[in-house]
């Protein structure tokens, strides 16, 4: 009995282990994608930042093309004006004086837009300077959580070595039937192999009511007894 209740005891260490090592795994797992998010969060970050430079550019090529219209008029009326000396012609010289009119009018008009939209990039590269700060805070704080994970990582590794060494330990404690066995229940159950006896009635896998035998085998401790109902093997908690 003394020998039977052993097998149950190795039985119980290594099913914690298996445990430790499905966890660690889960946690392993998980990781490279907390990473993951990481990264797209610092991508993000930058492509709105982008966004903002483009907008600023954007604007400042506006206002060149205005200043190249400017250009364009002031040159006309340049023109304008050596033709007003060439002409004898009082109804042309004045047609070419309004011509000249018009034409500083509209570079009045655009200058004012030009103005605008000065003001518009100057706000622009300002957003843009204290944004790209923001970033480059924002990137310094999630590389330090990206290091954070990737040291997790490692530590997690390391711990499933040691986990896995100490399963390999407590499978050579139990005997080969039993842990084909136990195996057998872990695969088709996939949480547990060994549930307790709960209440001193209830099967603490499937928590269904076993039979008064089953109850009286598992306290007595006879060996590996199993709940009829679902296959898990049952313990008496403590033991
Ligand atoms: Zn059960």
């Amino acid at each position: 009995m003394t020998e039977k209740a052993d097998a149950l005891r190795n039985l119980l260490i290594l099913q914690e282990r298996d445990q430790r090592v499905r966890e660690l795994r889960r946690q392993l797992q998980a990781l490279p994608r907390e990473k993951d998010s990481l990264e797209a969060r610092i991508k993000d970050r930058g492509a709105a930042l982008q966004q903002h430079r483009l907008d600023a550019q954007h604007v400042e090529t506006q206002r060149k093309e205005l200043d190249l219209e400017v250009q364009s008029h002031k040159h006309q009326i340049a023109k304008y004006r050596q033709q007003q000396l060439q002409t004898r012609k009082n109804d042309e010289y004045a047609a070419l004086g309004h011509e000249i009119e018009r034409a500083e009018k509209r570079i009045v008009e655009i200058e004012d837009r030009e103005l605008d939209l000065m003001e518009k990039f100057e706000a622009a590269q300002k957003a843009v300077a204290s944004e790209s700060a923001q970033v480059a805070e924002f990137e310094k704080a999630v590389r330090a959580q990206i290091a954070d994970v990737e040291k997790k990582l490692r530590a997690v590794e390391a711990q499933i070595a040691e986990a896995e060494a100490e399963r390999t330990t407590a499978r050579a404690g139990v005997a080969p039937d039993i842990l084909k066995r136990y195996q057998r229940i872990l695969d088709h159950r996939g949480d547990a192999a060994l549930v307790p006896l709960v209440h001193g009635s209830i099967c603490g896998g499937c928590h269904m009511k076993v039979t008064s035998q089953t109850s009286l085998d598992v306290k007595a401790a006879r060996g590996i007894v199993a709940c009829e109902n679902c296959g898990r093997i049952l313990y008496e908690p403590g033991e």
